[in-house]
């Protein structure tokens, strides 16, 4: 398993980062967790095809983590006339949001007849899901987004990759983390709590309970930059834009 970082950062632009997306190459298969606004541009950058992923798992539908999806299917309608099926997994009303975006965004995209079957998936709670090689559970966290918020564990060939999509802290985080190869956690502040997002002492407290092998820190504010080279436990590594890690 193979893990690139398209995106790390969060819905602000904070230290010139991409908006959420991860890029996971496995034996046969490419597929991505998330699709900020900006994934098509992070990907083209990074010299990956989009043609290539056939499923892109959501974990809540906020903007800079689905809205790519729009830019998603400009791109395989008209760049590269993709015909691949394309899965795509995310809470209840997923479909309905993507249509709604697209439309607003690029009126009639969302009629447009595709060359492509878009086949959506609905999450539910701790019940896994297989796409392809891939297992995904997901685990409701605490993220008001206008439909459940999730965080996911994909398990593909032994291997274990977690991700807490965005959330304050939350005990449900724990079955998502445990014994993971690698936990993917937002950590949008230091020590000050900020909505519903986590903190760099929530994770630091937890970090035994999580039980990952190890834990990328993301999704973090200008604040949380600026404080990052206080992060200093062996497990934890702080995610950056184009970064690969094998799994
Ligand atoms: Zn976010
Ligand atoms: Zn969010």
């Amino acid at each position: 398993m193979k893990l690139t970082v398209v995106g790390s950062g969060d819905a602000f632009g904070s230290g010139g980062r991409l908006q959420t997306c991860y890029h996971v190459t496995l034996p046969g298969e490419e597929v991505l967790i998330d699709c900020g606004a900006t994934a098509v541009i992070g990907m083209q950058r990074l010299g990956l095809d989009p043609d290539r992923v056939s499923t892109i798992f959501i974990s809540h539908l906020h903007g800079d983590h689905f809205g790519g999806l729009v830019w998603w299917l400009l791109y395989a309608h008209y760049v590269t006339k993709r015909t691949a099926p394309l899965t795509i997994t995310g809470p209840a009303g997923i479909a309905e949001r993507f249509a709604a975006a697209a439309e607003a965004l690029f009126p009639g995209s969302a009629k447009t007849e595709r060359r492509f079957e878009m086949r959506f998936l609905e999450y539910a709670e701790a019940t896994p899901l297989t796409v392809g090689s891939v297992r995904v559970t997901p685990f409701e966290v605490s993220h008001p987004s206008g439909a459940p918020p999730y965080a996911l564990r994909l398990e593909s060939g032994g291997k274990i990759l977690s991700f807490s999509g965005d959330t304050e802290w939350v005990e449900s985080l724990l079955p998502t983390a445990k014994g993971a190869d690698l936990f993917i956690a937002e950590c949008f502040s230091f020590d000050v709590q900020v909505g519903y997002h986590m903190t760099w002492r929530n994770i630091e407290k937890n970090l035994d309970r999580l039980g990952a092998k190890r834990v990328m820190l993301t999704h973090m504010s200008d604040a949380m930059l600026a404080q990052r080279g206080e992060v200093r436990d062996p497990r934890v590594l702080l995610a950056e834009d184009g970064m690969t890690l094998d799994i």
